[in-house]
């Protein structure tokens, strides 16, 4: 190492972001930087965070953690993607599975040659049928993905829904191990250098001074380092993703079935999540404070619970957006510090994930060179973006008019790369993508069909092949995925097996 290397790390806030980060850090600089974690018990942590997307498995493999004891500390579920109900139309529902639809049997995409189908009523109009992760997740059924590509049970995905304060304290127990110093306390005060702004040292409410190379601001909403004292900016979303109000509450799992995927169910200023955890069940109402006031969204998130809440419901306030710069001067914010775009498609902790990728990836020395600075500003940036925009989807394409709310999205401008994804779609059956996408052209279909965006007509090359015998191949893919789903364990069973907690 150069004697201009990075020495000493302070990593502020003690919540997933900040547990993240030291874990990360900590495994990848081998004991080489001095890292310190502050945490305030008496400001707490946001508390949520319950639903998770697939990447957050090779996080945790990276960590070297083994999959069945993590999911016991955290009393974890699988998760095989979220179904959507009432968000297109009042009474209609559909399903965004984690991985493909059917199997490739040709070299034109299947969605193509389905498509081409269902345009002309041969198969089944609602290609939910075709995802191995939707018919395992609506017979409450799993089990890991077969590693055979030839098989059917190859072409799903999951990810987890776990507890979010018990995963941050796994992490702390694994970064601690790892060397991470963890100091209790709140951060009053953060000094800058006067010659150029970078943070020296941040002090504690009981007069201890910390001081460290590089700055991490995991402190949530409050964003203590990078805009309190740094002052960065905040690009604000909310005429695009416009809820900013949330209450959750958990409650028992009276019934003991445990469905394999998260629910989400519009409602008419927002939505409701319910995530399925090994010892009780999640839920909370996302929402916007101008078509709707705070009591009535606890009273419609109470009405619909499906046992007693265990306690008091949490009001949080946020603004959907991000910060203008990610990484200032000698400090990086991640987590709910670097912004926030609600919680529909469970985007939070992969962000953190992406953060902290990034950041390694990049990782400066005490020179900071601003071109590494602006590279992570310029690719994370764009990665919210292309979240972003997949969120507002959901917003954008529905044909609901049955309150302000639905009205206001229904007729909202969306950013313009958008609006041509929507319009090649619509008009060509074309999924024009980016490679970088983190939600790839599965995603994309199940939002875009689901919320009543169909294509005109299915790309043209599908309606060339004329001798692929296509409606044999979906019926034996359809045959298959029967088969395959009967042979599958109940989730509840496959779970108890293989990663009870003591907490069931
Ligand atoms: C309603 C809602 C639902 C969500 N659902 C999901 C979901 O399903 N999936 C998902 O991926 N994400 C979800 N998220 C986001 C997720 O909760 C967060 O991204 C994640 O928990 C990380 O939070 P954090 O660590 O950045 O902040 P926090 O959990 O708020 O932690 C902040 C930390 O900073 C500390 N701190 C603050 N100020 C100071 C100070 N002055 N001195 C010392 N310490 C300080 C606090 O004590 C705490 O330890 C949801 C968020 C909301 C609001």
């Amino acid at each position: 190492m150069t004697s201009n290397a990075i020495r000493k790390i302070a990593i502020i806030g003690g919540g997933s972001a900040g547990w993240m980060t030291a874990s990360a850090l900590s495994n990848a600089l081998q004991g080489s930087c001095e890292i310190t974690l502050i945490e305030s018990e008496e400001i707490g942590t946001i508390g949520v965070g319950e639903a998770t997307i697939p990447p957050v498995k090779y996080f945790n493999a990276q960590l070297g953690i083994e999959e069945a004891e993590f999911m016991r500390e955290t009393n974890a579920t699988f998760k095989l993607g979220i179904e959507f109900i009432d968000w297109s139309k009042c009474g209609k529902s559909y399903f965004h599975p984690f991985g493909q639809y059917g199997a490739e049997f040709d070299q034109t995409p299947f969605y193509q040659y389905w498509m081409r189908e269902a345009i002309n009523g041969n198969t089944a109009p609602d290609i939910d049928e075709f995802s191995m992760a939707w018919a395992a997740g609506a017979n409450g059924k799993f089990q890991h993905p077969e590693k055979d590509k030839r098989k059917i049970q190859s072409t799903f995905d999951y990810a987890y829904h776990f507890d979010a304060n018990l995963y941050a304290r796994y992490l702390r127990g694994y970064s601690q191990k790892r060397g991470v110093q963890r100091i209790e306390g709140k951060v009053g005060n953060v000094s800058l250098a006067p010659e150029n702004g970078f943070i020296q040292s941040v002090s504690m409410d009981d007069g201890r001074i910390i001081e460290a190379d590089l700055f991490i601001d995991c402190t949530g909403f409050y964003g203590v380092l990078i805009e309190q004292s740094l002052e960065t900016g905040y690009e604000d979303w909310s005429h695009w993703l416009p809820c900013n109000r949330a209450v959750a509450v958990p409650c028992e799992n009276a019934s003991g079935q445990l469905l394999p995927y998260t629910k989400s169910s519009a409602n008419r200023a927002g939505w409701q999540w319910r995530i399925p955890l090994q010892h009780r069940i999640g839920n909370g109402v996302v929402y916007c404070s101008e078509f709707m006031g705070s009591s009535e969204a606890e009273q419609s998130l109470l009405e619909n619970l499906d046992a007693e809440p265990l306690q008091d419901p949490r009001h949080l306030k946020f603004v959907t957006g991000r910060r203008k710069k990610f990484w200032n001067k000698n400090c990086v914010a991640i987590g709910l510090a670097a912004g926030f775009m609600e919680p529909l498609e469970s985007t939070s902790l992969h962000l953190i994930q992406y953060g902290i990728m990034r950041l390694l990836a990049l990782f400066p020395d005490n020179n900071f060179s601003p071109m590494l600075e602006q590279e992570y500003n310029a690719l994370t940036s764009a990665e919210y973006e292309r979240i972003r925009d997949f969120l507002i989807l959901h917003y954008k394409a529905t044909e609901r008019e049955d309150s302000e709310f639905w009205k206001y999205c229904k007729n909202m401008q969306v950013p313009d790369r958008l609006a041509y994804k929507i319009d090649q779609f619509r008009s060509n059956g074309i999924l024009s993508s980016d490679e970088r996408e983190l939600f790839h052209n599965p995603s994309w279909i199940a939002v875009y069909l689901g919320q009543g965006v169909f294509p005109q007509r299915a790309p043209a090359l599908a309606n060339y092949r004329s001798k692929v015998p296509v409606n044999e191949r979906l019926g034996q893919i359809r045959i298959a995925m029967k088969e395959a789903v009967e042979a599958m364990p109940d989730h509840r069973a496959y779970v108890d097996n293989y990663c009870k907690s003591a907490a069931q």
